[in-house]
């Protein structure tokens, strides 16, 4: 089990988001959650990636180990990666350094070698070729003036550089024209290899034609108030959420 989520409540302020959540998320599984707006969606996310903002109860587990006494970027080293609904624009902090630090310090808490750069730029540029990017973002500042595909193409990059074991994407579709959208499912098809696991927010069932879920769960009133097969999305889509939520 990768990634097992025992009662959790998450409060952000004084406002409980999450109620209670239970999951469970295999190795090579791959589990789509999806709410209408400001049901939690990114809050649960973000809670698992250790955000400050959140105050958590309950138990998590990340491959047996407690997840919730990490600080974020042990989390991250240990394999957790978090891509942002919004990532945020850094002026001044160059995107291949920014990389190429994200990669060398997790690795080094790992207590392996970090990647000497021609390995480094050899690799990234394979990756960047993966998903179709422009070598040309990579002089400019974080997400600086990056178009929101662009901004999306470069979360799936990092994942791909850093290799991470938990997945977690918010809104990795959201405002992608359809090539954009079919180049980062892509990418995260690419991540699966059995041995990782998966966990991905989003408001279109549309996503769920370029990448295969195993599960969807629909979060609403701070729990996971249903759960299906892949099938869930497309019904919701023809349903609505009201429908879906209150009959059978
Ligand atoms: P979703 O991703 O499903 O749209 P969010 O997790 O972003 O929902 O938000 C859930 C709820 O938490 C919303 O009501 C939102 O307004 C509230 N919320 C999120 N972040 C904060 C914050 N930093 N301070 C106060 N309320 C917040
Ligand atoms: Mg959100």
């Amino acid at each position: 089990m990768v990634l097992q989520i025992k009662d959790l409540k998450v409060r952000i302020g004084q406002k409980q988001i999450l109620q209670h959540i239970d999951l469970d998320v295999k190795a090579g599984e791959v589990h789509v959650i999806m709410g209408l707006n400001g049901t939690g969606k990114s809050t649960l996310l973000k809670a698992l990636a250790g955000s400050y903002e959140c105050e958590s109860e309950g138990r998590v587990f990340y491959k047996g180990e407690e997840l919730l006494s990490l600080a974020p970027h042990e989390r991250a080293a240990k394999g957790l990666f978090m891509s942002f609904q919004n990532p945020i624009e850094i002026e001044g902090l160059n995107s291949i350094y920014f990389l190429k630090t994200a990669l060398s310090e997790q690795m080094k808490f790992r207590g392996e070698e970090p990647l000497k750069a021609p390995e480094f730029m050899k690799k990234l540029k394979e990756k960047m070729a993966f998903l179709e990017m422009d070598e040309g973002m990579l002089n400019r500042s974080l997400n600086v003036g990056f178009s929101g595909g662009e901004k999306k193409r470069f979360e799936i990059l990092q994942m791909m550089m850093l290799n991470p074991e938990l997945i977690l994407l918010d809104e990795i579709d959201s405002g992608l024209d359809i090539d954009a959208l079919k180049i980062v499912a892509k990418g995260v098809n690419a991540m699966r290899d059995g041995k990782r696991a998966i966990v991905i927010v989003t408001h279109y069932s549309r996503l769920l034609e370029y990448i295969d879920a195993d599960f969807v769960h629909i979060l609403d009133k701070g729990i996971i108030a249903k759960s299906g097969t892949a099938r869930l999305a497309f019904e919701l889509e023809e349903q609505g959420y009201e429908q879906i939520l209150h009959t059978h």
